[in-house]
């Protein structure tokens, strides 16, 4: 059984390409969605929860004039003015998420609340920009990507110049953080995998929870390894998975509110479908290895099965396809079905029994 489809307009919409509405999701909670520059999702649901004194936002758009204006738009259909938010909670920081969360602070004062692991990630050098390109390029390389390939694939360092700032974060959070949010029983929930600090955010007593990118009713979300997602990010988010699926039964007739797409229920359902799509992917990698034993991570991400075909594919729809790629196969390596050879390419084989 998959998820069922709660949030019905914004479901018309996503089918009719179109913006869905700004919706009063309960009493004290609005969904806002704010258009973004990335052409499949076209806006990440940000949700607006009432306080005593003003209002708290989970995640933020993108930094753009567009996201910008269409956020703001969005509070005042609520009643609400951008001065009101006291509170900016994050899921994690993918730039259309995180993006609009210092602009907001810069002009109300909210503090920003970020998991612990998930600010390590946050580039506050001007050097994390061009060592995060510089690492990403012979990662590219070592699992064999020809040279003008990952050239092309490889952002410029100055595409992150502009996420680089040392203002530090104003709340660190943990697992299990009980948020100081009046009105609300919020809590936090790690779910480490599609980012190393990703947080769902869960109220029991009203029966939804804040899924981010970690559950979305229909796409899969993007699994990678790269210098900030660890070997280990597809056997942590399958671990988060089962995580926020068994706390999700716990909680009568829940609702997931994701960060795309539509509102839905049966969060338990959609992460065991979830898992189940990465044992297949597994299972699809395996039988790939040992077909061409010595592949490399490139041609396994070339030889999977995608919706589209791997010709069709843009260096950005390359990239993450390789990071897919990548994150299965190291997986596999983790439960020790492959081993790998490293010299200068990294090299796939069939483990001996
Ligand atoms: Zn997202």
């Amino acid at each position: 059984m998959a998820a069922e489809v709660t949030g019905h307009k914004q479901k018309a919409a996503w089918l009719e390409r179109v913006l869905p509405p700004v919706e009063q999701v309960q009493p004290g909670l609005w969904s806002i969605p704010v258009e973004i520059p990335i052409a499949p999702l076209r806006y990440v649901l940000v949700y607006v929860l009432e306080l005593d004194d003003g209002i708290a936002i989970i995640d933020s758009g993108w930094n753009d004039t567009k996201s910008y204006e269409t956020l703001v738009n969005g509070l005042a259909v609520g009643g609400y003015q951008l001065s009101d938010i006291k509170d900016v909670l994050i899921t994690h920081v993918h730039p259309d998420h995180f993006g609009l969360a210092r602009r907001v602070r810069e002009e109300t004062g909210a503090r920003i609340t970020l998991h612990r692991a998930e600010a390590a990630t946050l580039m506050t050098h001007a050097d994390d920009a061009k060592n995060w390109t510089a690492e990403g390029f012979s990662a590219m390389l070592s699992d064999g990507v020809p040279e003008d390939e990952a050239r092309e694939f490889s952002p410029t360092g100055r595409e992150f110049r502009s996420l680089v700032s040392d203002e530090p974060i104003d709340i660190l959070i943990e697992d299990g953080h009980q948020l100081d949010l009046p009105g609300w029983n919020l809590e936090g929930i790690w779910t480490p995998g599609h980012t190393p600090g990703h947080m769902c955010f869960l109220d029991a007593e009203r029966k939804v929870m804040f899924t981010g990118d970690h559950v979305l009713p229909r796409i899969t979300p993007n699994i990678s390894v790269h210098s900030n997602n660890p070997p280990d990010s597809l056997a942590k988010y399958i671990d988060s998975l089962t995580k926020v699926g068994d706390i999700s039964l716990k909680v009568d007739n829940c609702e997931g509110l994701p960060g795309h797409e539509y509102r839905f229920a049966g969060i338990k359902e959609r992460t065991v479908e979830l898992v189940e799509h990465h044992e297949e992917r597994l299972e699809e990698v395996r039988e790939l290895v040992k077909s061409r034993p010595g592949i490399t991570a490139y041609d396994l991400a070339a030889e999977l099965t995608w919706s589209r075909s791997w010709e069709s594919f843009g260096p950005q729809q390359r990239r993450s396809a390789l990071g897919e790629a990548v994150a299965h196969v190291e997986l596999l390596h983790q439960r020790g079905v492959v081993t790998m050879e490293g010299y200068g390419i990294r090299r796939w084989r069939i483990a001996e029994a």
